[in-house]
Order: structure tokens, then C-alpha cells, then sequence
């Protein structure tokens, strides 16, 4: 079995959010028989707006790493999950939403910081260019947050000194437990691997992926930066390229 991991944001989904663009590579992959899995540091109200759109309906992992959402009854096998929401089997790996929009909110006045949980739906749509009902989606925050602008620096290692893990997106910087996407793929893997023999990928194009591209076989990174674990690709079509 062939798992591949999708970044969101400027990896699968472009600077309009739309996920148009996405739907012949999703339709290539799944007819190659991939197990497609979003690890993004969107929310899962966004991630189950793309899933509907580009028809996917395996596990997901949301902000960051920190928590696997496993439809039920997905796996055949007992999971061991703390909680059951909606359908799902929740995996949490990383922390409460209100402790960490504490956290921003005690330093928010020193460091001017803007953040999903002191915007409103307007500044929200202004810092990210998300559209009025996407916005609404990633403002249901469960775990994380995305620090947009900052007018003092050193609030990264005073968040850090608090325990919480800061890490660069595509875009913005995001708050979180002490997780991160490669602790939960890695997590999602060791139960494909309880269906056969597992080969694993990941696409991504920020620092916050490189943790993934840590725990999987074959990595790809879109854009300029690189990874000593993974192939820099100049589009996603050339990802079908090389997998397929
Ligand atoms: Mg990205």
C-alpha cells in the first residue's frame, strides 16, 4: 500500500484557496491507488471543506500535527483512541486551544502580535486573503494557533520557554503543543502498516513539513528550500512525474 501525505496550503491548494486546481492530481493519485492523507496546519473544519471537494475520505491529521482524525470503523482493528467526535476517532497529540490562545493573549500587548483568536473574521480575511466562509472555518481552532504579524520579535522563544512548539508554515508561524506533523504521520503509518507492507511519501514546501519528510520513505519539496531527506520538485504536476 502507497500512503502519501499532503501538505495544504501553496503545496496542493494555491493563493486562492480553491481546490480546483487540485482535483487532476487528487484524481491521478487515487486512481494509482494511493492512500491520501492531508497533514496541514489547517483546521478541521477546513480540512473536511477540501475533503468534500476533492472527495477524500481517509484519516486526516489537522494544525500541525496535532491530532489524527480517523473516520470510524476505517481501520478493521481496535484503535486505541481516547475520543469519539462526529465519526471520528480522535488521536490528540497536542494541546488545548485555550491554553495556547492564553499564552498569546498574556504577551499579545508586549510583542503587538495578531492571531486568529484577537481578529476579527475582516482583519482574518485582510492578513490571510481567505474568502468570508473559509476564514469562518479556520477560525474554529481546536489546537493551534498562526501568529500573522508581530511588531517586536522574541515572542518565538518566550512561547517556547512556556513549553508550546513554534514552527514557519507557508504562510505565517504556528503555535502548538509539543507535536508536529512527522510525530503524527509517523503515528498514522505504524496503523497502515498493521494492513501490509506500507510505502510511504509526503509533498510539502515549508519548514514546518520537514519533520514529515524525517519519517517517510520518499519526500518531495515544492519551491526553493531544501531538506537533505527530500527532491526538490518545481510543481506538483512534476510530482506525478516522479510517483506515478
Ligand atoms: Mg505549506
Amino acid at each position: 500500500m502507497r500512503v502519501i501525505f499532503l501538505d495544504l496550503d501553496k503545496t496542493l491548494i494555491g493563493d486562492d484557496y480553491s481546490p480546483e486546481p487540485a482535483e487532476r492530481i487528487m484524481g491521478r493519485l487515487k486512481e494509482a491507488g494511493f492512500e491520501i492523507v492531508f497533514n496541514s496546519s489547517k483546521t478541521r473544519a477546513e480540512q473536511e471543506y477540501y475533503r468534500k471537494a476533492l472527495g477524500v475520505e481517509g484519516p486526516f491529521i489537522v494544525e500541525n500535527g496535532s491530532a489524527v482524525f480517523i473516520p470510524k470503523g476505517y481501520f478493521p482493528f481496535e484503535i486505541n483512541t481516547p475520543k469519539e467526535e462526529d465519526g471520528y476517532q480522535v488521536i490528540e497529540l497536542g494541546e488545548r486551544y485555550r491554553v495556547i490562545k492564553e499564552a498569546l493573549d498574556e504577551i499579545s500587548a508586549e510583542f503587538g502580535l495578531k492571531y486568529y483568536g484577537n481578529s476579527t473574521v475582516e482583519e482574518v480575511m485582510r492578513f490571510t486573503g481567505l474568502p468570508e466562509r473559509l476564514a469562518e472555518l479556520a477560525m474554529r481552532r481546536d489546537y493551534s494557533e498562526t501568529v500573522f504579524s508581530w511588531r517586536k520579535s522574541g515572542f518565538e522563544a518566550e512561547l517556547a520557554g512556556r513549553g508550546l512548539r513554534v514552527s514557519r508554515g507557508s504562510r505565517f508561524i504556528t503555535i502548538t503543543g509539543d507535536t508536529d506533523k512527522g510525530k503524527a504521520a509517523e503515528l498514522l503509518l505504524n496503523l497502515y502498516s498493521k494492513l501490509g507492507g506500507v510505502e510511504s511519501y509526503a509533498v510539502g514546501d515549508a519548514p514546518n513539513d520537514f519533520p514529515l519528510f524525517d519519517v517517510v520513505e520518499h519526500a518531495y519539496i515544492l519551491g526553493a528550500l531544501t531538506h537533505p531527506g527530500a527532491k526538490n520538485i518545481s510543481s506538483i504536476d512534476e510530482l506525478l512525474e516522479v510517483v506515478l
